[in-house]
């Protein structure tokens, strides 16, 4: 199989191409606009297999979408090509809607026309299978105010009602690929995961972000009180769920995919803090660098998924736990000073995003 996977030089998408090319024999087209978010150092295990290819495009491109599907003709999509982070969002929207909203309706209408040309037995075989975030269904009853909380999950039934510019803009993609599907019969499988993380993370979003200003001495910042609650998912589990979706998923499907790891952020961060203890032990303590600092706004308090559909159909269930996840996710960081000190050569070194005046 050749698959075409968008934002493949990201976070999760060059998990899924390193987990392809090291674990099949497919081949992949990787497009990427390469932004502040894609690394190609991301793929260095992998990019020089000759079942690897690389097209530096915008999805928002379409002439150029016609010319990559024009001449590497896949059999299946898996598209991540995202503006992800929330924080950004907040301080300029525009990306969000231009590549999550409009590039993915591009890709949509460029993947349809290419899909009626194929020949019957293709047309059957193609999925466009769309990577979305739980944070489209917005905020869960938090334990903290409702003692039956912890009962309520997000299923592939739940009600869409996104919080940011971010969840918002991916809400709506997740809406245009449904219709495509159900107006021209494209045959599209959506999967809703939550938060990811492990090796190669874009050190503005918490994990790595905690890990690298503990390294450096600096303040550990956490919004608010630090008792929202996210469902962490190892990105290599997330990336073997999603290889599992587009090669057995069912057309016209949702699956969530969580980790079953629900954490409160403050919990998350004292856990890192403890394995950097142990990992590279130094007199003053970690957690002393903690430093509470004003909420995002518009911050939701819990998100935590039932992944039981995934599991029940695709038979897939996370390797990784909190522990041994975030263990060897601290040990990469520690392992791979050269990777993350080039990233912070760049635009990003560590500042705070997304604060705005409003109170
Ligand atoms: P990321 O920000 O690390 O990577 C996004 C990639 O998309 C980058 O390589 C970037 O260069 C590329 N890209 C951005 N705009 C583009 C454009 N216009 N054309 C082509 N390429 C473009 O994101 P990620 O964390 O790897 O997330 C991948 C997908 O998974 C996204 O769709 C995101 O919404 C979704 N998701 C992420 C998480 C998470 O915890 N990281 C959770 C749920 C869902």
């Amino acid at each position: 199989m050749k698959i075409l996977i968008t934002g493949g030089a990201g976070f999760i998408g060059s998990a899924v191409i390193r987990y392809i090319i090291q674990n099949t024999d497919d081949s992949v087209i990787n497009l990427d606009k390469l932004t502040y978010a894609g690394n190609l150092e991301n793929l260095i295990k992998v990019s020089d297999s000759n079942r690897y290819f690389f097209e530096q495009v915008d999805i928002c491109n379409r002439t150029e979408l016609e010319r990559v599907f024009r001449q590497h003709q896949p059999d299946s999509i898996m598209h991540l090509a995202a503006e992800s982070h929330v924080d950004r969002s907040i301080d300029g929207p525009s990306a969000f809607i231009e590549t999550n909203i409009i590039g993915t309706y591009k890709l949509l209408e460029v993947a349809r026309a290419y899909w009626q040309g194929l020949d019957e037995m293709r047309k059957q075989t193609f999925r466009f299978h769309h990577i979305s975030t739980d944070e489209v269904y917005g905020d869960l009853p938090h334990p903290n105010e409702n003692g039956q909380a912890l009962k309520h999950l997000f299923t592939e039934s739940t009600a869409y009602e996104p919080s940011s510019p971010y969840s918002a803009s991916k809400a709506s993609s997740d809406h245009l690929v449904r219709a495509w599907r159900k107006t021209y019969g494209l045959p599209t499988i959506i999967t809703n995961c939550s938060n990811n993380y492990g090796p190669y993370h874009f050190p503005e979003k918490l994990i790595p972000h905690i890990i690298l200003n503990a390294l450096h001495g600096k303040p550990l910042p956490i919004y608010g009180t630090g008792d929202q609650i996210r469902d962490w998912l190892y990105v290599e589990d997330h990336a073997h769920a999603l290889y599992q979706v587009v090669t057995k998923g069912r057309i016209g499907e949702t699956y969530n995919i969580g980790g079953h790891n629900e954490k409160q952020n403050i919990q998350v961060v004292k856990t890192l803090c403890t394995i950097l203890q142990e990992l590279r032990p130094q007199e003053a303590r970690y957690e002393d660098l903690i430093t509470f600092v004003k909420d995002r706004p518009g911050h939701d308090r819990r998100y935590a998924i039932d992944a039981s559909k995934i599991e029940r159909e695709l038979h897939w269930k996370p390797k990784e736990s909190f522990e041994s996840g975030m263990k060897k996710t601290v040990q990469w960081y520690l392992d791979n000073t050269i990777w993350w000190q080039r990233v912070l050569n760049g635009d990003y070194q560590l500042t705070r995003l997304g604060e705005t005046n409003q109170e």
